[in-house]
């Protein structure tokens, strides 16, 4: 039988319960056999705002990630050079023939779609998991409109909706706050080992 991937994408600067909580939510309701988180190593819509180093982010994400044996991290995006397009990784796990791709994202992500580098390609290549996020309520209808195909290969669901982000995250590590219980303890006590976001 083919083996069921979910793939997570992010800049995970840092990694929070979110990211973990939505990765599960996706793995149970679409019985995935395993998530791969995929770090980017530059984010093309997001350039210029990382503060994690990618090899600080890769190890904060692996550290997250330990606990959950369905949980893989890769450095797919890491070891490539030049902007981390979605569609590249599609395409080097495909032609890796590891199984059914199943590409997840927070419902703000979502949004963003239409705008990614050959979106039409991107889902083509991966079926879509859309998981709610506070905040973020995107017009289905207008997606659908800007890219037909997506219909067909979504699946939304609500998720446990958490309102945590990392942007948030490093304006309170910045501001002295705690952090603690929006992520796992071992990452609380790396970004503490390592004074990011300072
Ligand atoms: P930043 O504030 O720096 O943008 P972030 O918290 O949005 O960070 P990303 O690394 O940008 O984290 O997100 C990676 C993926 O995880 C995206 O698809 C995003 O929508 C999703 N995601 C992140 N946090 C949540 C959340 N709390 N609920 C649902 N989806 C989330
Ligand atoms: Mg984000």
């Amino acid at each position: 039988m083919t083996a069921r991937i979910g793939i997570l994408g992010g800049t995970f600067d840092p990694i929070h319960y979110g990211h973990l909580a939505i990765a599960e939510d996706a793995r149970h309701a679409l019985q995935l056999d395993r998530v791969l988180f995929v770090p980017a190593a530059q984010q093309p819509l997001k350039r210029g705002a990382h503060i994690a180093s990618p090899e600080q982010r890769f190890a904060m994400v692996q550290l997250a990630c330990a606990s959950n044996p369905a949980f893989e991290v890769s450095r797919i995006e890491l070891d490539r050079p030049g902007p981390s397009f979605t569609l590249t990784t599609l395409e080097a796990l495909q032609a890796a023939q590891i199984g059914e791709l199943h590409f997840i994202l927070g419902e703000d992500a979502l949004a963003d779609l239409t705008r990614w580098h050959a979106a039409e390609r991107v889902v083509a290549l991966a079926r879509i998991i859309a998981v709610g996020r506070p905040g973020s309520a995107p017009d289905h209808t207008r997606i659908f409109q800007a890219l037909p195909a997506l219909s067909e290969r979504l699946t939304v669901l609500p998720g446990p909706a958490l309102d945590i982000s990392s942007t948030v995250l490093r304006r309170r590590v910045a501001a002295g706050q705690p952090i603690r219980y929006q992520t796992p303890d071992i990452v609380v006590t790396y970004i503490e080992q390592q004074a990011l976001y300072r």
